[in-house]
Parts: C-alpha cells; structure tokens; sequence
C-alpha cells in the first residue's frame, strides 16, 4: 500500500442499497441489485489498478496556475470510463444539463479549495478535475474511484440525477483531498473521519457557492437527490444526524449524533457512513456556535488539520478531537474559537482533552 491508496467511495451507503435490493417492488429491488453489481465491479477495478499501478496521466498542456482544468465526459449509460469528452475547461455550456451541473459543481470545489485555503486542486499541484457522467442505466450511485468523478442518472424514483447537489460533488472530490492528505484507511473510527471530511466540505462548497452563513445553511447532504415519492430531505444531516428520512422503501436514517448511540459494525467498512454522523454534529455545532461564514474559521481548523500531517492513518474520533483542539490553539489563540472546539467535542461525547 503506499501514501496515496485511493479510495473507492460511493455517496449512497450500501446499508440504504441494501435496503432497496430488498423492496418488494421488483423494479426497486431489480436496479438497486445492478447499482450493487455495478459498484463492486469498479471495486475490483481499482484493486487491480492499485495493483499495477495507475495509467500515468499526461499533465494538461494549457493548465494555468490557480484555475481549474475541467474534462466532461459522456459514458451514454455504458460502464466504459471515462467516456467521450462533452466538455472541456473554458468550452461553452452545452445542452445537457447534466454535463454543466458537472462542470460547475468541479468548479465550485475547485474553488473553495483555492480561495478558501490556498489549495490548488485535489492534490495541491492542479491536479486535472475529470468526471463521467450518465453512467450505467438507472445507476443509484456517484462514485470517486481514485482519479475521477463519476455519476449516476438516478432510476427517478428513489435517485435523481447525482449531478444535482453541488455538495455531493464536493464530497466525492474531497475524497482525493484526504487520500493525498491524511489518507485516513477507510474502515471503522478513521473511515467514518474519512466519511465525515468529506461531508463537512461538501457542506462547505455549497454553502461558499450560496454565500450562506453557519445559521442561514441547510447542513444536509444530498439535498434534491431524493426522488418526490421518497419521505425525505437529503441523504444525511449534519445538524440532526439519523432524521433525513424516513421512508417506507429507504427505512429510516440510522445515523447517530453523539458516542452514546456510536454503531459496531462490520456492515460499511465498518460504519463508516453511519458514525460519520458523529464528527459531523461536532462540525455543525463548532459552526453554529462561531456563526459568520463557516469555512473560514471552523472549516480552517479542520483543513489545518487534514492537511497538517499530524494526522495518522488510523486515527480515532479523540485524536482527530485533540488536534483541532491544538490547531484551533495555533491559528486564533485563546479566544472563542478555542472553546468552542472543545465544547463541540464534548456535546457529542468525544474525549478532546
Ligand atoms: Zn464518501
């Protein structure tokens, strides 16, 4: 394994594919099953490109320091990546909608990164931004396999196109953060830190595209992803973890908010989306209690700390808790900021001190 095992993350969890394979409604269960099929056969196909090591990548010939470099494709629901190139960086919006949600959602993340934290790309050298759209039919998922974005149509009845929520983009990107940062493993206590750095900066792009202060964002993660007949908002809650829904067909948000309801499991790489729901309450309340923009000074002490190299590979819920301790410290001294780290910590019942 080296420094940058890439990871290979989907933003529905396969506890709530589970669920769907088990629906009644045979045309449910039928495409859910071929969304399993279809993710554990990428599964394998990042196994044997970690293996052999992946295809080098030619470095963009017009890249410009401190812009994106976008590449669309259109995989026209094959399973073939990328796919045939749609559009590319500076090339004007196209009809399908699909593809420019795409492209601007790369730019969204792309930007955050730059602005916000001085970033420049995934990897902090301009790392080319590529993603596939319309993948597979009815494909329930969007995925970061270690090199791209790729993005499922949705079957329209649980699942809506995957391109629609800006932060569901910046969750699978800030998995290539993370894997050429802190790599945290991608199973139980560091997994679910994993899960959870990617939804706190997925929030985070959204509400930096929006302007939106702490109070003002919805804190939700895949809101507008859910189909009308679905009973629910978004896929996961970062201000009331395990109330996203709750459907007949889904069954009901099972995330937990603090360490009181923490789930063993072996399910999940070991609850890695669903503890998640831990470190991403904290967030939420370090936020609402700084108020203001919450990238700024609340996303900064968890950037500091991603990206700070203290942060090992396995790190627990109470290592990751100390070191934004210790980075709230170093970057705005005693004050508020402080405090209210280690009392967001303490509120969901994780041992900062
Ligand atoms: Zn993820």
């Amino acid at each position: 394994m080296n420094a940058h095992t890439p990871v290979f993350c989907t933003i529905v969890p396969p506890h709530v594919l589970d669920k769907l394979a088990s629906a009644e409604d045979p045309a449910l269960s039928d495409i859910a099953r071929r969304t399993l099929i279809a993710d554990s056969a990428q599964r394998t196909a990042r196994r044997l490109t970690t293996v052999l090591g992946a295809p080098a990548v030619a470095p963009p010939a017009e890249a410009v320091e401190g812009q994106p470099h976008r590449t669309i494709h259109d995989c026209r629901h094959g399973t073939a990546l990328p796919g045939r190139k749609v559009r590319g960086e500076g090339d004007k919006p196209v009809k399908d909608a699909t593809v420019n949600r795409a492209y601007a959602g790369l730019g969204a993340t792309f930007e955050l990164y730059l602005k916000a934290y001085g970033r420049n790309s995934i990897d902090g050298s301009g790392m080319p931004l590529d993603a596939s759209v319309h993948f597979d039919a009815d494909y329930n998922n969007a995925f970061w396999n270690g090199e791209q974005m790729v993005f499922g149509d949705g079957d329209g009845r649980i699942f809506l196109d995957f391109t629609i929520p800006v932060d569901v983009i910046g969750h699978e990107l800030t998995h290539g953060v993370t894997q050429h940062t802190a790599n945290l493993t991608y199973y139980g206590q560091p997994g679910a830190l994993n899960e959870s750095m990617s939804d706190v900066f997925g929030s985070l792009i959204k509400q930096y595209t929006l302007d939106q202060d702490a109070h003002q964002a919805d804190w939700l993660i895949g809101q507008g992803l859910l189909a009308p007949e679905v009973t629910g908002t978004a896929l996961r809650s970062m201000k009331a973890p395990g109330t996203a829904y709750d459907d007949d067909v889904l069954g009901k948000d099972p995330q937990p908010a603090t360490m009181d309801h923490y789930i063993t499991t072996g399910r999940d790489n070991g609850g890695v989306h669903l503890n998640s729901g831990i470190p991403n309450h904290a967030f939420y309340l370090l936020a609402e209690a700084l108020g203001g923009k919450a990238w700024e000074r609340a996303g900064q002490i968890w950037y500091d700390v991603l990206t700070g190299g203290e942060l090992g590979k396995q790190a627990l819920f109470a290592d990751f808790a100390r070191l934004t301790v210790a980075a709230a410290h170093t970057r705005f001294g005693d004050g508020e900021e402080h405090q209210a780290v280690l009392k967001a910590w303490s509120q969901v019942g994780v041992q900062s001190g």
